[in-house]
């Protein structure tokens, strides 16, 4: 049964669009309609920003302590709904349920912690000669977000936009309806003051667009592709307001000779697959040394074997369908190219449902001119490269328009010299693990900003310096 989602939430009510155009769902797993949601309208934006703008002096003069209250409601309602949040992704998005609890769900819960004891640790005013340097609010924060991760990337922006003292008009993605209504009915429930949070449903060329160009938005924080990154980028110019921008990766993973290869092999494929391909950071392509492409070809095989493909809630599932058919289609044309283009298959494709957006995990050997060394997939799909020396290694690595992540393997100092010349925003060594603290964000095409951490909560603040006359301040002591 398709689910109808026709309000928007505006100055702490849920409302009628103004529009009357609704965009169709379709489920992952099936490729049946799944649900309707509202088109929006540019009126809806207006009256949201409206509402934000309201509510931002009062927000932002507020002490800290009762926005940290707020929040920490919030992540309690949202606790109460965990395992609804976990279905509805798995059903909107395709991630296998178990992954879908531990990294969709619990991760970004345990995130909001994170953001509320940065905040308190912060130094919201310091001294610098004769300044008084204070951090404020920018007023009205437009978010704009995509699917992949829906309440993950919901929190990243959110949740330190309100410490700092902002108010919010959220425009998520159009393809994770009921995602969406659980965090907002979440946020209805901490009972925010009326207008501090709108959350405005629809298309990303008119909702989307609309908040970009909004003369009363004064900060724009967009993730998404590097496409549409360009494009609000365009759009807000106009209001000089500032932009932060989490976009698109292609991100390499460098094996260096005497790496623990079946290591480096597996995380890098773990990497590339997570959430079925469709994450921002993933490590999509694996440059080993020339000499080892046997086993690597061996290594890969054996890995791509275990990954069974299936409906994302059933539990033997290691990956699931992709989020649309439009995107399953992306996936095949852009691998069929690369094929015509010379990509050499590993090992054969697994069996995947026949109905539903399904695509095999698939990797294949690749030069770097190829369609599949140089372009986003977003899908279960790895290149490999070989090199012959490390200064190629790292040319390689480097070699796209992208710096969103990487990795690199092999000796802990060699590793370490090497990381330290990828133009990427994160680079682990050796499997070393995610740090949610750690600022996230992208170098080139990639974006501009950062997320996460005290980097992420600095970023939706303003800088003020205060002059004070040496003499006076003297005499006031
Ligand atoms: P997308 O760019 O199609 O959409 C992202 C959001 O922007 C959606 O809410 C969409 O409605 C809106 N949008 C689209 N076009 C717009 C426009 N012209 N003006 C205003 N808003 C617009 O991306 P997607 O398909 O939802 O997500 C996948 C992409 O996001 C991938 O490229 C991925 O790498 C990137 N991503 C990046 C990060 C990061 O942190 N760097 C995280 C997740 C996803």
């Amino acid at each position: 049964m398709s689910h109808v989602y026709d309000r928007q939430y505006i100055d702490g009510a849920w409302c009628a669009s103004e529009g009357s155009e609704y965009i169709e769902v379709q489920a992952p797993n099936t490729g049946e309609p799944q649900a309707r949601v509202s088109a929006g309208h540019t009126d809806d934006v207006a009256r949201a920003v409206q509402a934000a703008r309201r509510a931002a002096e009062a927000w932002g003069v507020r002490p800290l302590a009762e926005r940290v209250q707020a929040l920490q409601a919030w992540q309690a309602a949202l606790a109460q709904r965990k395992d609804a949040l976990a279905l509805a992704i798995a059903r909107e998005v395709g991630t296998p349920l178990k992954i879908s609890h531990i990294v969709q769900v619990d991760a970004p819960l345990r995130n909001i912690s994170n953001f509320i004891d940065c905040a308190q640790a912060f130094r919201w005013s310091s001294t610098l000669g004769h300044s008084e340097v204070v951090r404020e609010p920018f007023g009205v924060v437009g978010c704009i977000t995509p699917w992949n991760f829906p309440l993950h990337q919901i929190v990243l922006k959110v949740v330190p936009a309100l410490l700092a003292g902002n108010t919010i008009v959220l425009k998520p993605s159009e393809l994770t309806p009921q995602t969406t209504q659980l965090v907002c009915e979440a946020l209805h429930e901490a009972a925010l003051p009326d207008g501090v949070f709108n959350v405005v449903n629809g298309l990303g060329t008119v909702v989307g667009a609309a908040l970009a160009a909004s003369e009363a938005v004064d900060m724009l924080s967009f993730t998404g592709s590097t496409a549409a990154g360009r494009a609000v980028s365009a759009l807000a110019a106009d209001t000089v307001k500032k932009v932060a921008t989490e976009l698109g990766g292609k991100s390499p993973a460098v094996v260096l000779p005497g790496a623990d290869l079946p290591r480096a092999v597996k995380a890098t494929l773990a990497s590339c697959m997570l959430n079925n391909g469709q994450t921002c950071s993933a490590l999509t392509r694996l440059l080993v040394p020339q000499a080892q492409c046997d086993e690597v070809q061996v290594l890969l095989e054996q890995e791509l074997a275990k990954l069974t493909v299936g409906a994302s809630v059933d539990a033997a599932s290691r990956i699931g369908p992709l989020i649309s058919r439009r995107q399953q289609e992306a996936v095949k044309a852009l691998v069929g190219e690369a094929v015509a283009q010379g990509a050499q298959a590993i090992g054969a494709p697994a069996p995947v449902p026949a109905a539903g957006h399904f695509v095999a995990p698939q990797a294949y050997w690749v030069a770097p001119d190829n369609p599949l060394f140089r372009q986003e997939v977003f899908g279960p799909v790895l290149s490999v490269s070989t090199y012959v020396d490390e200064a190629e290694a790292i040319r390689l690595a480097n070699d796209t328009v992208y710096g969103l992540a990487a990795a690199v393997w092999g000796e802990p100092v060699a590793a370490r010299a090497v990381a330290g010349r990828i133009r990427a925003g994160q680079v682990d060594i050796n499997g070393a693990r995610f740090n949610p603290l750690a600022p996230f964000g992208g170098y080139k095409q990639s974006g501009v900003g950062r997320e996460a951490g005290p980097f992420g909560l600095e970023e939706f603040m303003q800088t003020k310096a205060i002059q004070t006359n040496p003499a006076e301040a003297e005499v006031a002591k």
